[in-house]
C-alpha cells in the first residue's frame, strides 16, 4: 500500500509490521583509524567498504529490524494508526446513517449537526481527476457530501486567513524579543501549519527544535475551534453535538485532529473529529458507482453573522498557504517601514528548498526559505544543530512541493507523472481567487466579537497551541540526524 502520510512519517502498513522505506536510515559506526578524522565509503558492485585507512574492508549489510522502527519513532505508532483509523470513510458513512459518533475516550453522542470544512489543496485534486472546474468541483463536492447527510460544507478561507494573520504578528513579536535578547531561541521561526513536521520534530528533535515551532494553530484546528465554539452558540447546539470533518490532502492532519492538545474537556469534544482526504473521497464515489458529475451544484454554506461570500480561494506564495511570504511582506513593513517589496526566491540545493532576503543598507535584514521534504527538513535541522542557520523564519512542509502534492492526494492518471499533476494543481491553484487576511471582513469580525479583539488572552487561547518532547523509551536504536 503506498503512503498517505508525508514523507516524515512513512508508514507502509497499519499492522505494525513496517517495511524498510527509502526514508529509513540507520547510522553505522566506523572506527576511525587513529588520528584521522571522518571515514571514507566507497561504493562498490558488491557492497559498501570502508576505505579510511587506505584498506578496503566490507561493511556489513545494515538490516533495519522493527525494533528499529518502533525505536526511531520516526514513523507513527500502532497507537497512532488506531486514531487513523477512527477517521476512515467507512467511519463517516456509519456516522452520516446513525447520526452518533463515538469519541477518543470511547463515548458515544448524539448528533444534531454534521459540518464539513474543505481545504483548497483536496478540492482542487477533485477538479483535477474529474475534469472539472475548481468552481464546478466544490459544489459537485457540496451536492455529493449532502446527499450522504451533511448539514452545512464550508469553506475554510477564514481559518487560513486567522492563521496568516496571527503567524505573521508572532513572528514580529519573535524578532523583537530576539532583537532584546540574542540568546533566547525566538529565531528561526518555523512554521507550524504541516503536522507532519511537527510530529517528526516533536519525536526526533523533542525540547531542542520545538521552542523555534511557531505557536499558531494551522487553519484545520483555528476552524476546528470556529465550528465547535462559535458556530455551535449560532446554531444553538452543544459543541459535542456538531460532528466536525475537514477535507484534507494528507492522513498526517487526521494525527494533528486527535492530539489531545485540541480536545476540551469542558466542550467535552475534539475541534475536528473526523479528516477525510481527496484519495478517500475518491474511493467512497467509486464504492458507491456514483459519478462526481451526476450530483446536484450545491454552492457552500455561509452561516456565519457577517458579510461575505463563501468560495475556495488561493493565498499568494506556496501552494501550502502562503506562510512564507505573508510573514515576509508583513515583517518588511512593520519592521523596516518598507512595503510591496519584491518577493524574488533563489533555488538553493533544489526547487524545494529557496530562499529570500530582504536587504537594508548592505544587510540582510530578513532572511526566509521555504524547506518542502524530508530531506530538506533534514538539512535544515542539522544547520540549526550547528548554529549554522542564517534564517528568521522557515516554511516548512513536509510533502516535497508542499500541501498540493499531499500523501492522500489523488494519483496520477496512468502515462502521467507525479511533478505533470503537481504543475496542473499548481496551476489550478494560481487561478483561484485570491484571499486578503487583512480584508476579511469576517475574520475581523469574529477578533472584535469572539475573540476580544486581536492580541488579547481569548485570541492567544484560541488560536496558539503548544508542542512537547515525545520521550524515547527502551531505545534499541537512537537515531540522531
Ligand atoms: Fe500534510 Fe501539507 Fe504537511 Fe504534506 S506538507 S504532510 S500535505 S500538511
Amino acid at each position: 500500500m503506498a503512503s498517505r502520510f508525508s514523507g516524515a512519517l512513512q508508514l507502509t502498513d497499519l499492522d505494525d509490521f513496517i517495511t524498510p522505506s527509502q526514508e529509513c536510515i540507520k547510522p553505522i559506526k566506523i572506527d576511525k583509524p587513529r588520528g584521522k578524522t571522518g571515514a571514507k565509503i566507497k561504493i562498490g558492485e558488491d557492497g559498501y567498504f570502508d576505505i579510511s585507512d587506505g584498506r578496503e574492508q566490507k561493511l556489513q549489510k545494515v538490516e533495519i529490524t522493527l525494533a528499529d522502527c518502533l525505536a526511531c519513532s520516526g514513523c507513527i505508532t500502532s497507537a497512532e494508526s488506531v486514531l487513523v483509523t477512527k477517521q476512515s470513510q467507512e467511519e463517516l458513512l456509519r456516522v452520516f446513517s446513525e447520526r452518533k459518533y463515538t469519541d477518543n475516550m470511547g463515548v458515544t453522542k448524539d448528533i444534531s449537526l454534521v459540518v464539513i470544512s474543505l481545504s483548497p489543496q483536496p478540492v482542487l485534486s477533485v477538479a483535477v481527476r474529474y475534469k472539472l472546474t475548481p468552481e464546478e468541483a466544490t459544489k459537485k463536492l457540496a451536492g455529493y457530501l449532502k446527499s450522504l447527510g451533511a448539514d452545512l460544507v464550508l469553506d475554510m478561507t477564514v481559518a487560513e486567513d486567522l492563521s496568516l494573520l496571527e503567524v505573521q504578528q508572532e513572528f514580529v513579536q519573535r524578532y523583537q524579543e530576539q532583537q532584546n535578547n540574542p540568546a533566547a531561541k525566538h529565531l528561526p521561526m518555523l512554521a507550524s501549519s504541516c503536522p507532519g513536521w511537527v510530529c517528526y520534530a516533536e519525536k526526533t528533535h523533542g525540547s531542542f527544535i520545538l521552542p523555534y515551532i511557531s505557536t499558531t494553530k494551522s487553519p484545520q484546528q483555528i476552524m476546528g475551534s470556529l465550528v465547535k465554539q462559535h458556530l455551535s452558540k449560532l446554531k444553538e447546539v452543544t459543541p459535542a453535538e456538531i460532528y466536525h470533518v475537514t477535507f484534507m490532502p494528507c492522513y498526517d492532519k487526521k494525527l494533528e485532529a486527535s492530539r489531545e492538545d485540541f480536545y476540551s474537556d469542558i466542550l467535552n469534544c475534539h475541534d475536528v473529529d473526523c479528516v477525510i482526504t481527496a484519495i478517500e473521497l475518491e474511493q467512497m464515489l467509486e464504492t458507491n458507482g456514483i459519478p462526481l458529475s451526476d450530483m446536484p451544484n450545491i454552492d457552500l454554506d455561509w452561516p456565519w453573522s457577517s458579510e461575505g461570500s463563501p468560495m475556495v480561494r488561493r493565498h499568494t506564495g506556496s501552494g501550502s498557504g502562503g506562510y512564507a511570504d505573508h510573514v515576509f511582506l508583513y515583517a518588511a513593513e512593520q519592521l523596516f517601514g518598507q512595503s510591496d517589496v519584491p518577493l524574488v526566491y533563489k533555488n538553493l540545493r533544489n526547487p524545494d528548498f529557496r530562499e529570500v532576503t530582504l536587504v537594508k543598507d548592505g544587510k540582510e535584514v530578513l532572511k526566509f526559505a521555504i524547506a518542502n521534504g524530508f530531506r530538506n527538513i533534514q538539512n535544515l535541522v542539522q544547520k540549526l544543530k550547528r548554529g549554522k542557520s542564517l534564517y528568521h523564519y522557515v516554511e516548512v512542509m513536509a510533502c516535497p512541493s508542499g500541501c498540493l502534492n499531499g500523501g492522500a492526494q489523488i494519483r496520477p492518471v496512468s502515462g502521467e507523472s507525479s511533478r505533470e499533476l503537481v504543475q496542473q494543481l499548481e496551476q489550478l491553484y494560481a487561478e483561484l481567487p485570491q484571499a486578503i487576511p487583512t480584508e476579511n471582513k469576517l475574520a475581523n469580525k469574529l477578533y472584535a466579537d469572539w475573540l476580544d479583539g486581536k492580541d488579547s488572552d481569548k485570541a492567544h487561547a484560541v488560536l496558539h497551541t503548544g508542542y512537547h518532547a515525545v520521550e524515547k523509551t527502551d531505545i534499541a536504536l537512537n537515531i540522531k540526524w
